[in-house]
C-alpha cells in the first residue's frame, strides 16, 4: 500500500470505512509528513494537532467528510486560531468565530488542523508577498508555488495536506493549483458564503477547494456551498450534488477554445501541452469549437481598477484602533493611523491601496472606476455569448510554469500578467477549474502545467464532470513531485 498521505480524500474515506486505518492514524501520518517535508516547503504558518487529534478520536466516518483533515488558507477564520492573512497587520489576531465554510466543514465531519501561507491579504501570484515566509514549489524548491493560495496548493502537491481551502479573487486558487500540479476549483460568485473570509475585493472573492482530484473538489464543494444569512451575496439555490456527473466521458460535449487565450509571449512549451490536452479531449469525443472573447485584453486592466478600489475600502478597517497592528507612542491621531498602517502593511498591499484610492478619488472616478465597471459588463457578456455555443471553455490556466523565487518581485506588471487567463472569470462571476495536463522542462526541472475549464455561472456540476472525464483519461493527477 502507498503511504497514507498519498491518498486522495475519497481513498482515505474508503480506507476508514473498510477499517484499514482511522482518522487518528491519518492525522498522525499527516503530522509526521509535515514535520518531514515542511522545512523544505514552508507551506504552513501554524498547525494544531492536539485539538485536531481530539476531534479525530470522536470523528463520525459516516458523515460526508467524516475524519478528513483539511488545511486552511490563512485568510479564513477558524475559531480561536490565528488569522494573519500573512500580514504583520494581523500578527497575534485570534479569530473570534468560525467562517461559515468552517462551520460547514465541521458539521460534515472534516477536521481543520493548520493554517497555510499566502500572499499578504491575497495580493500576489507567487506567495512571495507573505510577511512571514516564502513557500517553495515542491516540484522545484528554487521556484514559487504560485499565489496567492501558494501554501494551500504546495501542501497538497507535497503530500503534506490531503486537501485545503483557498480563496480566488483573480486566480488565487487556480493559478497555484496549476503551478503545483494539483486541482483547484473557483466556484461561481455567490455559490459559497464569504462570511469569515477576510475581504480583499468583495465582488470578486470566492472560497474554493484545492485537492489531488476533481472528485475531491466536488465532495468539498458539496459541503461548503449554499445560502448563508451572514452573506447577502450567497445565493439561495436548490441543493445539488456536485458529484452527479463524475465518472462520465466527453462524448458530445462542446468545448470552446477562446482564441484570445493563446497569446504571443506565453511559454511555448505550456502552449504545446495545453494544445495536446485539447486534442486529447477531442479524441475522447468532445467537439472542439473556436470561440472569441473579444474584450479579454481589457481584463487585467479592469481587474486592477476594480480589485484595488474594493481593497482600498475593505482594508480601511485596519487602522490600529478596532483592527490591526497599533503603532507605539503616537504623537496624535493622524500619526497613530499613519504609522500603524505604515508598519502593518507590506509594500504590495500599500501599492494596491494607493491605486484603489486613486481610481475612486473625485475627478478620476468616472474615468477609471466607472469605465472599468462598464467594461466588466462587456467581459461578462463575452462569456454569455460564448456559452450559447458551447458547454464549457478550455484554455491554459497560466501563461507560464512556475518561475524562480525572486525573478519577478521587482516587476509588478510582469507579476500581474501571471493572471491573464484567470482574472476574467472572477469579473464575470462564472466558475473555473484547473487540472494538471502535463509537464514542461525548464533547466533540470519538470514543472507541471494546468489546463483550465470554465463553466457558466452556477454550472459547477457539469464543469466538474468535464474536468473529471479529462483527468481520468489523462492520468496526470497520479504524478507526484520527487524533490520531497
Ligand atoms: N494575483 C491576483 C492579485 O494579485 C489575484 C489574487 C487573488 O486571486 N486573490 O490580485
Amino acid at each position: 500500500m502507498s503511504e497514507l498521505t498519498d491518498l486522495s480524500i475519497s481513498e482515505l474515506q474508503a480506507g476508514f470505512r473498510r477499517g484499514e486505518f482511522t482518522p487518528s492514524d491519518a492525522l498522525r501520518a499527516l503530522e509526521a509528513r509535515i514535520s518531514a517535508v515542511d522545512p523544505a516547503i514552508d507551506a504552513y504558518l501554524s498547525r494544531d494537532f492536539q485539538t485536531a487529534l481530539a476531534a479525530a478520536e470522536k470523528a463520525d466516518i459516516n458523515l460526508p467528510l467524516g475524519g478528513v483533515p483539511i488545511g486552511i488558507k490563512d485568510a479564513i477564520n477558524v475559531l480561536g486560531e490565528s488569522c494573519t492573512c500573512s500580514s504583520k497587520m494581523l500578527a497575534g489576531f485570534k479569530s473570534p468565530y468560525d467562517a461559515t465554510v468552517i462551520s460547514k466543514l465541521r458539521a460534515a465531519g472534516a477536521i481543520p488542523y493548520g493554517r497555510l501561507n499566502m500572499d499578504e491579504f491575497a495580493m500576489g501570484s507567487s506567495t512571495e508577498n507573505s510577511a512571514y515566509k516564502k513557500t517553495r514549489n515542491p516540484w522545484d524548491t528554487t521556484r514559487i508555488p504560485g499565489g496567492s493560495s501558494g501554501g494551500s496548493a504546495a501542501s497538497v502537491a507535497a503530500r503534506e495536506a490531503f486537501a485545503t481551502l483557498g480563496s480566488d479573487t483573480g486566480g488565487s486558487i487556480r493559478q497555484p493549483a496549476a503551478l503545483c500540479g494539483v486541482v483547484g476549483l473557483k466556484p461561481s460568485y455567490g455559490r459559497v458564503s464569504r462570511y469569515g473570509l477576510v475581504a480583499f475585493a468583495s465582488s470578486l472573492d470566492q472560497i474554493g477547494p484545492i485537492a489531488r482530484t476533481t472528485k475531491d473538489c466536488a465532495s468539498i464543494l458539496n459541503v461548503i456551498a449554499g445560502k448563508d444569512s451572514h452573506d447577502s451575496t450567497s445565493l439561495d439555490l436548490p441543493s445539488e450534488d456536485f458529484t452527479a456527473k463524475l465518472g462520465g466521458d466527453l462524448k458530445g460535449v462542446k468545448l470552446g477554445v477562446p482564441k484570445e487565450y493563446f497569446v504571443d509571449g506565453m511559454n511555448p512549451q505550456v502552449r504545446a501541452q495545453v494544445e495536446a490536452a485539447i486534442k486529447r479531449c477531442q479524441e475522447l469525443g468532445a467537439e472542439i469549437i473556436e470561440v472569441s472573447l473579444p474584450h479579454t485584453s481589457y481584463a487585467v486592466g479592469v481587474y486592477y481598477i476594480i480589485a484595488t478600489a474594493e481593497a482600498s475600502a475593505n482594508l480601511a478597517r485596519f487602522d490600529g484602533v478596532r483592527y490591526g497592528h497599533r503603532a507605539k507612542n503616537p504623537r496624535d491621531l493622524l500619526d497613530h493611523y499613519m504609522r500603524s498602517r505604515d508598519e502593518g502593511f507590506g509594500s504590495e498591499v500599500k501599492r494596491r491601496i494607493i491605486l484603489g484610492t486613486y481610481v475612486l478619488s473625485s475627478g478620476y472616478y468616472d474615468a477609471y472606476y466607472l469605465r472599468a465597471q462598464k467594461v466588466r459588463t462587456l467581459i461578462r457578456q463575452d462569456f454569455t455569448n460564448a456559452f450559447e455555443k458551447v458547454d464549457a471553455l478550455i484554455c491554459p490556466t497560466s501563461p507560464d510554469a512556475a518561475f524562480k523565487i525572486g525573478e519577478r518581485v521587482d516587476d509588478p506588471l510582469r507579476m500581474y500578467l501571471a493572471d491573464i487567463f484567470t482574472i476574467a472569470t472572477n469579473l464575470a462571476g462564472i466558475c473555473g477549474i484547473s487540472v494538471p495536463c502535463g509537464f514542461v522542462k525548464e533547466e533540470d526541472s519538470h514543472l507541471p502545467v494546468g489546463l483550465q475549464f470554465l463553466g457558466k455561472a452556477l454550472d459547477e456540476t457539469r464543469l466538474l464532470g468535464i474536468a473529471d472525464a479529462y483527468e481520468r483519461a489523462s492520468g496526470f493527477t497520479t504524478q507526484r513531485p520527487q524533490t520531497v
